[in-house]
Order: structure tokens, then sequence, then C-alpha cells
């Protein structure tokens, strides 16, 4: 199999150009299934999931339920439904649901309060791991707003790829309790966070009612997510995904990837958390009084541009004819992931290909 194959195309103006793709750092969504995964596809048991059930799909729950030291799960096309049944099982109209303010679920998916009823409120924090004081004010009975849920990220996109601390995560969890509020835990990267604290999946996801497993990010599945939590929660989110038309049909030809995907691609993960502190340190060494990356835990490095005039899509046109490709995360900052098509090689080319341009721009 060629380069091109295993990873994802460049964007058209780069194809275009027939330049070199050298390194898709975008994010870990471009990961192609392994061959493995494949075969597994096409000799996957079929049934009817919106009818008596499909056996795959069937085993992919039991699995990641397991995994997860939850009672049941339930297979749904992306993490975002995922969160969204999570919120619905567990929320009726006109509660609050709290979150940190930069999680995902915020950010990117809090429209969905227009659709619910729902009110979602964002709590300061730091590395994604909200205020505990400011935690502890929300949940104060209110005249007007009940907290029915409080939503943790792990590990969190926004901060870097940051992992949370078990031990906050387990006071975030009391203090819910003590206020009768359920917790759901966006786990899309969560086996990331387990393999950076070295624990197993169902240590970190302990202090959560519900959890959501993102399979086609590092897990590299194509397609698919996982909602695990108690039986009669993810009883609800099932009635819930079929009126959001949520429930497909012989679709554990997916879920047979994401089989493979649990099974054997945790472990390997370890492998992009050393790729992404390898970028950094080398990225800090090609400016150190003006370009500054983080130091990552995980596959996440956030890269930040000094003021020289040249914003975040600068860089990222500049770093695409390079054959990077990056993602502008704000106007002076750089997003990359690294991921099972990211090799030793590509992160030495990455990080030529990175002076190159960063002499270009900071002449
Ligand atoms: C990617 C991501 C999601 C959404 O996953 P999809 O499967 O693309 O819907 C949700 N939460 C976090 C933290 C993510 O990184």
């Amino acid at each position: 199999m060629t380069a091109r194959h295993l990873i994802a195309p460049p964007d058209p103006s780069l194809h275009d150009d027939r330049r070199q793709l050298v390194a898709d750092l975008r994010s870990d969504t471009v990961t192609h299934p392994t061959q493995a995964m494949y075969e597994r596809m096409r000799t996957a048991p079929l049934g009817d999931d919106g009818l008596d059930g499909d056996p795959t799909v069937r085993e992919l729950e039991a699995l990641v339920a397991d995994k997860l030291g939850k009672q049941a799960g339930l297979y749904v096309p992306t993490a975002t439904m995922g969160n969204l049944l999570a919120v619905l099982s567990q929320a009726e109209r006109q509660a609050q649901v709290v979150l940190e303010s930069t999680s995902h679920m915020f950010t990117t998916e809090r429209g969905v309060a227009t659709l619910s009823g729902l009110f979602y409120l964002g709590i300061p924090g730091v590395a994604g791991a909200m205020d505990l004081d400011a935690l502890e004010q929300a949940l104060l009975p209110s005249g007007s707003l009940q907290t029915a849920l409080v939503c943790m990220e792990t590990t969190h996109a926004n901060a870097g790829g940051a992992v949370l601390p078990l031990a906050h995560m387990q006071a975030v969890h009391d203090l819910a309790r003590s206020r009768r509020a359920c917790v759901h835990l966006d786990g899309a990267r969560l086996f990331n966070a387990a393999v950076a604290l070295n624990v197993s999946a169902d240590e970190v996801t302990r202090s959560a009612d519900t959890v959501s497993l993102c399979l086609s990010k590092g897990l590299s599945a194509p397609a698919g997510a996982v909602l695990a939590g108690p039986q009669a929660t993810i009883e609800r989110a099932r009635r819930l995904r079929k009126m959001l038309g949520g429930t497909q049909r012989q679709i554990g030809v997916l879920a047979a990837a994401g089989i493979e995907a649990v099974q054997t691609m945790p472990h390997r993960l370890v492998q992009d958390h050393v790729h992404a502190r390898r970028l950094s340190q080398a990225l800090n060494s090609i400016h150190p009084e003006l370009l500054h990356a983080d130091m990552p835990t995980t596959n996440i490095v956030m890269l930040d541009l000094p003021a020289t005039g040249h914003d975040s899509s600068i860089w990222t046109h500049e770093l695409g004819k390079a054959g990077v490709l990056v993602r502008a995360w704000g106007a002076r900052r750089l997003r990359l992931v690294t991921h099972r098509h990211i090799d030793d090689t590509r992160v030495d080319a990455a990080i030529a290909a990175f002076r190159k341009t960063a002499d270009k721009l900071l002449a």
C-alpha cells in the first residue's frame, strides 16, 4: 500500500498542486481502518439492529460496557450523538446541564440546548478541569433551575489533550452526587487518558454514570461511537436514539471494525503520545523566543504563534504547501494531532517542513 492510501487525501488545492503529503496532523479522525478491521467487517454476522438486533453490534456494546465498567452499551453513529443521548436520557426539559466552558460539549455541541429545552451552564476551568468552587455554587438549589447533569471531558480536546486527574474527577462526582445530579464523561479519547495515566479504562470511568467513547479517532475505526452506562439509562437512550433516526440496520458491518478497534488499538496509543512529545520538543527548538508549543501528555500539540503579522491561516497555508496539514485553532494557535499514520519518519519530515516554513515566515 502506498502512503497515499494510509493517509486521508490532502485538501483539494494541494491535490491540484500534486504536492507530496508529508503528514496529515489535522486530527486523529483521519486514520483509516486496518486490514484486520476490513477482514472483520467482511465476515461479521449481521442482523437488523432496528428489529431484533444485530449480533455484531450487540457484541461491541457488551465489549465496551465491560471495558468501561458499565452495565450496558449503545452503539451510535457519532460521539456527538452519544453525548446528546447521555444528556437527553439523564435530564428532563428545563433542567440545567453543567459543563467546563471550553469542553467540546459546550463549545461545539451546545446548540442542542436550543432543541432540548435544557440550559447549558459553562464553568471556568484550568487544563480542562472545572473550578470546584464554581461547580459547588452552580449546584446550589436555585429558584428556577435544577442541575440534572454534570459533564466532564478526558482527554480534553481544547486543553491540548489534557488528562483530568482522577482525584478531580472523583471530586466532581462527589459534588454532583451530593446534589442528586448525574455525571457524564465525554470520553471521545478515553483510551488516550487511560494510557497516559497508566490505568485501565474503567478506573477513569469510575466517577461517571455514563461515558461516550469515539471509535473513529485514534482507535482508527471508520465511524461510530458507544455510549455506556446503567441499564435503565441505556434503555432510555436506545428509545431516544430511535427517535433521532440514529438506529441503523445491518450496522454490524461497521461495528465489526469497532470491536477490532477496542480490542487492538488502545495499547498502541502510547506511540502517538511519544511522537507528540517529540514533535513539541522539536518545534520549541526552532525559534525558542517566538514559537511555543505545550508539552503534551497525550497526542495533541498546541503551538502558539508569535505576533508577526502572520496569523494561523497563513501558517496553515504555508505548511500545507510544504505537505504538512494542521488546523488553525484561533488566530494565533495551531493544533497538531499525532495518530497511527504518523510514524517516526513522518514526525521527522513534519519537523523539517516546520523549520523551512518558520525560516520563511519569521525571517
Ligand atoms: C471528536 C469529539 C467529539 C465528537 O465526536 P464525533 O464522533 O466526531 O461526533 C466529542 N467530544 C470530544 C472531546 C471530541 O474530541
